[in-house]
């Protein structure tokens, strides 16, 4: 046995191989896996956006108007009008003096620790931060030290301890945590930041489009913009597309712009990707009850589990862990919950810490009501099913109100192992030219076609504008007027 078949194996034992799962259609409320229609219930599509008409549009018509790719990296030749349009417009959402576009938000979390803390620096970061602000505090080399989950006292104290003034210091949070969905004390932590002298970094990759006055985040409802240093998100999730931003001062964007090695030295976001962001905030902007739309069906999940017997919070946080603690029951929950329509994935060591894997239910804008109802009485069956009672379910860190344990201030000693087991296991799990077969003839006619898989605009109220016709109908694909247009309006 080699060295790779040895780890494989030694997954396969812990009950922590990981497959890929093949989704056709569009990313709709519901989508099919395995060739199967299963209500989805664990994407970050949070407000429905990625499969919406109008952000297609706008991403098939930047494809026939700029192209596919950018080509090059921002600094060489890949920095495109389009760019500058949905850095403007983020800028303004945010409500910071500037913004820069990165290649997503694993990208901007390695480039802007790595820029703003280096050996010799300290870094203070929530035990629960997400891979890629771990992964951007090993990466840059400072001294890492891990506070307990939104622990003010604690970080405080780990700032007192690590006080050398000759170091910069940086605090690094998400504001809704990935895997626990609940948020981050920012108000305290910018207070303390203040006080010690330290920078903050915000992950707003789960709070913007989904918290918050018109869903500009956490921050803004924390009244908090412009005053968090570096306000850090992706396009990937509620804004329906791919790709991230940094918003902060126009002296820390100039800053990224020249020290930051993913902006520098990987391809800039490729226009369609863009054009959909740019659409999706523009949606986002005109109809904001999107976001109310989210709260309800978040709180409604969340009621319609605890009836279930679950212990989930009576939040309307719209990430909802049901944490069952074995690897294994949790595939079985997962498998049992699919097989009777509800796609929610499990999530295992190394995303969470050993003992805690589970299911990460997400809510969407798009959901209806009885499809949330139906998905709560579904995994009150699986649960059953994969042999656990809902009640015997672990709540979530924030709700257990454990001992207090001991300060962590060595670096990186409370980080559990983040590297990503191969997707794949050993065995190739499925046939990926059979499920393409099926794809092509099962998939949901694309809404462009008229017949929407899932028509979110019946479950809000009044009618969107029609979508833009395709510019590949009625223009040629390069339109030097309209891109001479475009640049004299940036
Ligand atoms: N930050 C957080 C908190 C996340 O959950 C994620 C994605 N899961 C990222 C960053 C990475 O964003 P992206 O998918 O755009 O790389």
């Amino acid at each position: 046995m080699n060295e790779i078949e040895q780890r494989l194996a030694e997954l396969e034992q812990l009950g922590l191989t990981r497959r890929l799962r093949l989704v056709s259609g569009p990313q709709g409320a519901t989508v099919l896996v395995d060739g199967k229609p299963v209500l989805l219930l664990c994407s970050n599509n949070y407000l429905g956006l990625a499969d919406h008409p109008r952000v297609r549009e706008a991403a098939a018509d930047a494809a026939m108007r700029w192209g596919v790719g950018a080509g090059s990296s921002r600094l060489v030749s890949g920095t495109m009008t389009i760019h500058g349009r949905l850095e403007e417009q983020l800028a303004e959402f945010k409500g910071s003096e500037a913004c820069v576009l990165f290649g997503s938000g694993y990208l901007a979390n390695i480039g802007v620790i790595g820029a703003l803390a280096a050996s010799g620096d300290t870094v203070f970061s929530d035990e629960l931060n997400h891979a890629s602000i771990i992964d951007g505090c090993r990466l840059s080399r400072a001294e890492v030290i891990v506070y307990r989950h939104r622990d003010v006292e604690h970080l405080d104290w780990s700032l007192r301890k690590h006080a050398r003034r000759e170091c910069r210091r940086l605090i690094v949070t998400d504001s809704v945590f990935s895997m626990d969905g609940d948020v981050a004390p920012l108000s305290a932590i910018a207070e303390l930041a203040d006080m010690h002298g330290a920078r903050v970094l915000v992950d707003e990759a789960h709070a913007t489009g989904n918290l918050g006055p018109g869903g500009r985040g956490a921050v803004a409802e924390a009244r908090l913009e412009g005053e968090i240093d570096v306000v850090v998100g992706t396009l990937g999730k509620a804004l329906g597309s791919y790709g991230a931003y940094v918003c902060a001062s126009e002296e820390i964007v100039r800053y990224l712009i020249n020290c930051a090695r993913p902006l520098i030295y990987s391809t800039a976001p490729s226009p369609p990707a863009v054009a959909g962001a740019l659409a999706a905030l523009s949606l986002l902007r005109e109809r904001p009850h999107r976001v109310q739309r989210l709260r309800a069906n978040a709180r409604l999940l969340r009621g319609a589990l605890a009836a279930e017997g679950f212990p989930v919070a009576d939040t309307d946080m719209h990430i909802v862990p049901l944490i069952v603690g074995e690897p294994r029951t949790t595939m079985r929950l997962c498998q049992a919950a699919l097989e009777r329509g509800v796609f929610a994935q499990a999530i295992r060591p190394p995303s969470v810490t050993e003992g805690f894997s589970r299911l990460r239910l997400t809510a969407m804008a798009s959901h209806t009501a009885s499809e949330l109802e139906m998905a709560a009485g579904v995994l009150g069956d699986a649960a059953r099913a994969a042999g656990v009672e809902p009640e015997a379910f672990i709540p979530a860190l924030s709700e257990r109100h454990e001992e207090a344990l001991e300060p962590v201030s060595e670096p990186g000693l409370a980080y559990a192992e983040t590297s990503p087991a191969p997707a794949n296991g050993a065995a190739a799990p499925f046939d990926l030219e059979r499920h393409l077969d099926e794809a092509d003839a099962t998939a949901p006619a694309p809404a462009t076609a008229g017949a929407a898989p899932f028509d979110l605009e019946r479950h809000l109220d009044g009618a969107e504008a029609p979508a833009p016709a395709l510019a590949s109908g009625t223009a040629a694909p390069f339109d030097l007027e309209r891109d001479l247009q475009d640049v004299r309006a940036a």
